[in-house]
C-alpha cells in the first residue's frame, strides 16, 4: 500500500514546529556562536527556556526509542520532523537531536555499562553536556584502514596514542569517543576498538581547532592524544568491533541530516522564487525570464525527487526492509545530498547577484555547506560506489556471446510464444 499522507493529528505538530522555529528559533543563528557551546551564559539565557518549551510539547528528543524516554517515532516522522527545524542552525539542538550527541547516545545505550549510562548517556540526552566522534585521522579520513592512534593495554587501563583531526566540538564535549587500533595484527576490520575518554582526562593535546566559511567559531579539533589513559571498562562494544560499533550511529541519523539538508535548500528556493517575482530588469520581473523558470524548475524538481528519496528510505525502514536495501537507498541518499544543495543553493546565489554573493545572504555558507555534507560521514565517492555494488549485486554476469536482452534472442522467443496465432 502507498500512502503519501500524513495523520491529522501529527499533522498538528508538524504546524507547531514549523511555526515555533520560524518564530522563536531561527533568530537566535543570528545573536549566537556555536550551537554546541552549552557553557556560554547567552545560551542559558537564550536556548534553555525554548528546549524546555519543546520538553513540554512532547517532542524533545523524538529520535529516542521509548526504552530510553523517547517517543518511539518511526523514521519518516523523524524525517519530516527534522525537515522543519533543519531551517535553522539550533533548530536540531533545541529539539533534543543533535549530530554528533544522537549517534553517541546511541553508542552508549548499546554498549555502555550502567555506570557509563548514569554518567554519560542520561546527562547527555538531557543536553546537560555535550559529546564528541574522534575518529578521523590527519593522513586520512575517507579510509579508515590506515588510522594510526593506538589503544595498548597496560594493567586495568588501556593508554591511547595518536592524532586525531575535525574532532567536531572537541572543546565542548565532556567526552570523546575514540576509534583506536588494538590489533594491528588482526583481519583489517578487526583491528580497531571504540573507547570513551572522558575530555578531562589528562594527556589530551587540542593543537587546534579549525573552522570553515560560513561557521560562527573554530570548532574541528585538531587533537592529539598522549598517552592517554582509561579504564579498561571504557572500551565500547567488544575488541576489534569498532566498524561494527559505528555503525551503529549511521543509518536513521543519515536520513535526519539529509532532511535538514532539504530544508536548507528549500529555503534557498523560496528566497529565490521571491527574488525572481520582485526584482524587474529590462521591464519585467526577473519570474518572467525562460532561463530564470529553467532556474526556479530544475530546482523544484532536484529537491521534490531527493525528498521522496529520503522519505522512501524512511518507510523502507519503518516498514522493516532488509538492511541491505536500506542500505543502497541511505548511501544513494548521502551520494545525492551535496548535489541538491550545492545547486539549488548556487542559482539562489546567481539570481541575486552582488547581494547574493555577499556575506549578507547565507547563499554562500549554503554553498560551502553542501562540500560539507559532502564530506563528514565520508566524501560522496564512497557512497556512490557502495550504491553501484549494491546494484550489481542484483545482477548476474552472461556466459553467452551475445546479451539474452539483444533483439535477435528476443524476437526469437516472442516468435516462439506467438508465431503461431501471427500465421494463423
Ligand atoms: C564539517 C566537518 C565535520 C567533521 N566532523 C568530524 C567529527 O566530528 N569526527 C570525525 O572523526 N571526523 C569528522 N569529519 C571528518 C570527515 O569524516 C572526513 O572529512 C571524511 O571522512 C573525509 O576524510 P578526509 O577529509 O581526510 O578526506 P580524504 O580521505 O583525504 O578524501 C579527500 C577526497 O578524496 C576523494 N576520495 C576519497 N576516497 C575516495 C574513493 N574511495 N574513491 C574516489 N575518491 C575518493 C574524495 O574526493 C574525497 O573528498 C568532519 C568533516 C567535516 C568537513
Amino acid at each position: 500500500m502507498w500512502d503519501f499522507e500524513t495523520e491529522p493529528e501529527f499533522q498538528t505538530q508538524l504546524d507547531w514546529i514549523d511555526d515555533f522555529v520560524k518564530r522563536q528559533v531561527e533568530p537566535l543563528d543570528h545573536l549566537l556562536g556555536s550551537q554546541w557551546n552549552i557553557a556560554d551564559p547567552r545560551f542559558v539565557r537564550l536556548v534553555r527556556p525554548l528546549q524546555a518549551t519543546v520538553k513540554a510539547q512532547g517532542l524533545w528528543a523524538c529520535h529516542l526509542g521509548p526504552a530510553l524516554g523517547g517517543k518511539g517515532y518511526g523514521q519518516v516522522k523523524l524525517a519530516l520532523m527534522n525537515e522543519l527545524f533543519g531551517r535553522s542552525r539550533f533548530g536540531p539542538i533545541v529539539f533534543g537531536s543533535q549530530a554528533p550527541d544522537t549517534g553517541n547516545a546511541e553508542i552508549l545505550a548499546h554498549y555502555g555499562t550502567p555506570a557509563q549510562k548514569e554518567r554519560f548517556l542520561q546527562p547527555l540526552l538531557n543536553n546537560e553536556i555535550v559529546s564528541c566522534f574522534s575518529m578521523t585521522e590527519p593522513h586520512g579520513g575517507a579510509d579508515p584502514l590506515v588510522f594510526r592512534t593506538s589503544a595498548i593495554l597496560d594493567g586495568d587501563e588501556w593508554v591511547i596514542d595518536g592524532e586525531k583531526w575535525f574532532s567536531s566540538n572537541a572543546r565542548f564535549a565532556a567526552f570523546l569517543i575514540v576509534m583506536a587500533v588494538t590489533d594491528p595484527d588482526a583481519p583489517p576490520h578487526r583491528r580497531m576498538s571504540m573507547f570513551i575518554v572522558p575530555a578531562e582526562t589528562p594527556g589530551i593535546e587540542n593543537i587546534r581547532d579549525l573552522t570553515f566559511y560560513g561557521e560562527p567559531e573554530a570548532t574541528h579539533a585538531y587533537l592529539r592524544y598522549n598517552q592517554v589513559r582509561v579504564p579498561r571498562e571504557n572500551m565500547l562494544g567488544g575488541r576489534g568491533e569498532a566498524f561494527v560499533v559505528a555503525q551503529v550511529r549511521l543509518g536513521g541519523g543519515r536520513l535526519h541530516h539529509a532532511m535538514r539538508t532539504v530544508a536548507q535548500a528549500r529555503r534557498a528556493l523560496e528566497m529565490m522564487c521571491e527574488r525572481a517575482l520582485s526584482r524587474v530588469t529590462k521591464g519585467e520581473p526577473l519570474a518572467m525570464k525562460q532561463m530564470v523558470q529553467e532556474k526556479i524548475a530544475d530546482s523544484w524538481v532536484q529537491l521534490r525527487q531527493f525528498r521522496l528519496l529520503v522519505l522512501e528510505t524512511a518507510w523502507m525502514i519503518d516498514k522493516g526492509h532488509d538492511y541491505k536495501s536500506v542500505r543502497k537507498n541511505i548511501a544513494a541518499v548521502k551520494a545525492v545530498m551535496p548535489q541538491v544543495l550545492h545547486d539549488i543553493a548556487s542559482r539562489a546565489l546567481h539570481l541575486h547577484g552582488s547581494l547574493g554573493i555577499s556575506t549578507e545572504m547565507p547563499f554562500a555558507d549554503w554553498v560551502i555547506n553542501s562540500f560539507h555534507v559532502g564530506l563528514a560521514d565520508g566524501p560522496t565517492e564512497v557512497h556512490k560506489i557502495t550504491v553501484a555494488r549494491e546494484v550489481l549485486k542484483e545482477y548476474r554476469p552472461s556466459a553467452a556471446l551475445f546479451p539474452d536482452y539483444h533483439s535477435v534472442a528476443e524476437h526469437a522467443r516472442a516468435w516462439e510464444l506467438y508465431g503461431d496465432l501471427l500465421q494463423g
